[in-house]
Formats: structure tokens, sequence, C-alpha cells
């Protein structure tokens, strides 16, 4: 078992109630023994594949860093024949998702993998849907933007509703940094969507594990205000936020790219196993596809689908748990094949994780050049 190496925490995790802790030793205990059981821990719903930012664009790059907008899989599927506005999950596809979580014993949902889900009309009903349910975890990652800019309240009903992890992707300090990187973010929206939730939260509204998070991309334009303390002390001293997390800025890995703030080293299975697939699941918005971890994007790892189609007979989560496509992955990193050139996984050769970040001095940062390139949305992948 091997820890995500993109990953890390700034200071200390917030304490938690006993029966969220409990669940958090599965996580742990999925990754120590390499043990899938018969149900995923975890399961990211898409809510909403969509987004109102473009991160990191330029006029060169229009699509910026964000896989929301460079994935095949979206850019190929013809939005008009699904169920639906498109990129946005049905309703009922949602209730039938989160009733079939709890009743394999899944412990945390998330409410998006891909895109804004506050942008869902029905963002707040999803969080309350799940917190009746009586997860331990309801999980949140935002770019504090989305439906917000019409409803100034919407996070502090979104903790109202029982969220337990809301974790707003800022990745600045200041709204210069701001605006360079979160393209089409607005600074101040997202300012007013912390206070808002903070708020909500300080006045006993949330549930007793109700955390609120600040996650940065580190790259080479914050890495300095990472390094001085000044990001941690903008958004825990002066929002009230309780933790934050830092990814490292890994796409496309170990590239020549601008946002780059640090070398990538490529690891060997002798020297990594990834936990994800022994305890987490995606399922795509539109409920036809799953992936076994976070980051499949490119969906070669596919269960298959979750709802009834024409050619296909119903499944359910659990089935597609225990599908030969989950059990293959498992099984390459159990027995550290999947580097394997002809028989191991491609997708896994290719991913994030199976890279070691030996971040580069901030000081050698600060005159780096800032050009046209492109990144992934990392923040909402990683940590959970
Ligand atoms: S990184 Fe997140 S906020 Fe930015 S464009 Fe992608 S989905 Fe939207
Ligand atoms: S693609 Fe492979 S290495 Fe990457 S998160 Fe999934 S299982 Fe882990």
């Amino acid at each position: 078992m091997s820890k995500d190496p993109t990953f890390r925490i700034l200071g200390d995790a917030p304490s938690r109630s006993e029966r969220y802790s409990d669940y958090r030793k599965e996580w742990d205990r999925r990754e120590s023994a390499l043990d899938a059981a018969d149900h995923p821990v975890h399961v990211d719903i898409e809510t909403a594949a969509v987004c109102d930012l473009r991160c990191g664009s330029s006029e060169d790059d229009p699509k910026g860093f964000c896989q929301v907008w460079t994935h095949e899989h979206l850019r190929t599927r013809d939005f008009g024949l699904q169920t639906g506005p498109p990129g946005y999950m049905d309703p009922i596809l949602f209730g039938r998702l989160i009733q079939q979580c709890a009743d394999i014993g899944v412990s945390s949902i998330k409410l998006n993998y891909r895109g804004e889900a506050s942008l869902h009309p029905r963002i707040v009903d999803f969080v309350r849907a799940a917190a009746e349910l009586g997860f331990p975890d309801v999980m949140l990652n935002t770019n504090g933007n989305g439906r917000a800019r019409q409803q100034p309240d919407l996070f502090a009903r979104i903790v109202e509703a029982g969220i337990t992890d809301l974790m707003f992707s800022v990745d600045a300090c200041d709204s210069a940094t701001y605006r360079r990187q979160r393209v089409g973010g607005d600074w101040d929206v997202l300012l007013r969507s912390v206070r808002s939730a903070v708020d909500a939260r300080g006045r006993g509204l949330g549930a007793p594990d109700c955390r609120i998070r600040a996650s940065v991309v580190r790259t080479n334009l914050n890495a300095a205000d990472i390094a001085s303390g000044r990001m941690e002390s903008f958004w825990k001293d002066e929002m009230g936020v309780d933790w934050m997390s830092v990814s490292e800025c890994y796409f496309p890995a170990g590239k020549d790219h601008h946002w780059k703030a640090a070398h990538w080293v490529r690891m060997t299975a002798a020297e990594f196993q990834c936990p994800d697939p022994f305890r987490r699941m995606v399922v795509t918005w539109d409920g036809r596809h799953t992936m076994p971890c976070c980051q499949g994007f490119t969906l070669e790892i596919d269960g298959g689908p979750v709802v009834p189609t024409e050619t296909t007979p119903v499944q359910n989560l659990r089935a597609i748990w225990l599908s030969p496509n989950f059990a293959r992955l498992r099984e390459a990193h159990r027995n550290r094949t999947w580097d394997d050139p002809r028989h191991g996984e491609r997708i896994c050769r290719a991913c994030a994780v199976t890279q070691r970040p030996i971040r580069i001095e901030d000081s050698s940062l600060t005159n780096a050049t800032i050009a046209p390139s492109a990144v992934v949305d990392q923040e909402t992948a990683r940590g959970q």
C-alpha cells in the first residue's frame, strides 16, 4: 500500500466524531489490507459535468487546464441524447444511487467528480437527501462560484442541509493570482461563499461533523504564498476555514508546462500500490459509466452502467464493485503488475498518482515565465 504522493494537508486535520473516525479507520484499513470487501467505502457521484470557470485558460488555450473540458468522453458524447439537461444528473438517478449506497454500506458520498456541482439546481436537496440517509460523510468540492453568483446564501444552505466536508478550491490568497489561475471565477463571490458557509457553521446550523476546507492546486503562481504561510494564514485566520490541503499541479504530468512547480519521478510497481480501487468508485452524471478510482478519466476501466438501457441489463453498484474490470485493476496493484508494458494497466502508467512530485524550490519559481498550456481538475479528484 502507498500514500498518494501528490496530496498533503497544511497544518493539522480537524477533529471529528467517533462515528466519523470509525469510517476513516475502514478507509485506512482498505489501504493497508488491499481489501475491497463487497462494497466501496466512498462513492463519487457526478451530479454536474459542467462548469462556469475555465481554469488556466487563455486565448491560445481556450480549454485551460481542466479535464472537464479536455476529457474525450465529454467531448465526443452527444449530450442531446441524454436524459435531462446536458451534463446534469437526473434527480431520480441520484436518489436511486444514494439509496443503493446506503443499502450496501457505503460510508461517504461526494456530490461531484468533474465540474461544478453547485450549478445543479437541486444541489441543496441532494445534500439533504444524502444527510438524511445517515452517511457519516457527505462531501462537496466547489469553486465557490457556480449558482452562488445568483444565490448568495447557497453555501449557507448547503451547510444547513447537512454537508460534512465542504471544500472550496481557492488556489490563491489574493484576487490577482486568483484571476490568473481560476479563470472566469469571481474572487468576491468566492469570499462571500466561504464567509456564508463559515458563518452558518459558526451559528451551529451545520452537522456536528461539518468542516470547511480551502484547497489549493500548487503552481508556480502560488507556491511562494504556500511556502511563506500567507495562504494558510489568509484562509484559516482571516476567512475561518477549518483546514487546508495542497495538491501538486501535475497534468500533463512531468511535461514542461507553465504551471509547473515540481519535477515528477515515475514510480514502479515495486514502489507503489494504489489503494483507491479497494475503497472508492465514481459514477458519471449520466449513470452510464463507473470507475474504480478517481483518476480514470479515460473510462478505460468501466464496470458498466448503473441504469437500465436497451442493450444492457440493469446493474447495481455492488455488482459493479465486484465486476471483472474492477477486480482486474485491483489485481494489477495487489500483484504489482500495473507497470508491465504489455500486461499492466496503461491507465495507471499514465496516472499522476504513480508519479512522485519533487517540489521545485520556491525561490526559483518567482521569476517563472507564464505561457499557455494545460493541467487537470485535480483538487476535485484527490484527497477523497
Ligand atoms: S478546475 Fe474545477 S472550477 Fe476549474 S474549470 Fe475545471 S471543474 Fe471548473
Ligand atoms: S489510474 Fe491506477 S494509479 Fe491512478 S488512481 Fe486509478 S488505480 Fe490508482
